[in-house]
């Protein structure tokens, strides 16, 4: 079933809030970033959440001087967001509720299926993942097959950048591979 959003959507549990955002922001290709969280200090829960699209934000006029720190490079000012409140009516009745919601985007050429795989936020690795990676880099395997053994196995656009990058981060040094890497195969 196709997942839909609507204001003063009802959810019993956070979860389910989630699962249902994530859901609907992935089947349409919006990059949407979580912007916004309050969490209540007593009992841990999300109290406010605010998700705005990636290109939320002031548009960046010129290269020139003026320009503010917290002005983002894709930024055009889009509108498009949901935001969910919780509302305590006690009795087992509390539900995370969609108080706010814009799905319109101001823009249209990055809302398609490349854009969105090859976003950095979709090619991110769990940690679980990086530890893997980390192990197969340690063998000097080649970045294109880290790239395909991520893709097979997970469905992640690691690129062969990331993998380069991944190397240095990790062991501070430039990507070499020894004859030794046609074995790992
Ligand atoms: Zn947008």
């Amino acid at each position: 079933m196709i997942k839909v959003l609507y204001k003063n959507q009802e959810f019993d549990n956070y979860e389910e809030f989630i699962s249902c955002v994530n859901e609907y922001f992935g089947a349409n290709y919006w990059i949407m970033n979580r912007s916004k969280v309050d969490i209540d200090k007593e009992d841990g829960k999300f109290k406010r959440v605010q998700y705005t699209c990636h290109r939320n934000g002031k548009k960046i006029k010129s290269r020139g001087t003026g320009e503010r720190p917290n002005q983002k490079y894709y930024a055009n000012g889009c509108q498009c967001q949901v935001y969910m409140r919780f509302k305590k009516r006690g009795n087992g009745k509390n539900k995370y509720v969609i108080t706010d919601l814009n799905l319109n985007h101001n823009h249209e050429e990055d809302l398609n299926p490349d854009f969105y795989a090859f976003h950095p936020k979709n090619r991110k690795l769990s940690e679980d993942q990086l530890t893997e990676i980390t192990e197969m880099l340690k063998t000097r395997a080649k970045p294109a097959l880290i790239s395909n053994h991520v893709k097979e196995k997970y469905g992640i656009n690691f690129t062969g950048k990331d993998v380069y990058n991944l190397n240095q981060k990790v062991f501070n040094d430039e990507y070499e591979f020894c004859l030794l890497t046609q074995l790992i195969v």
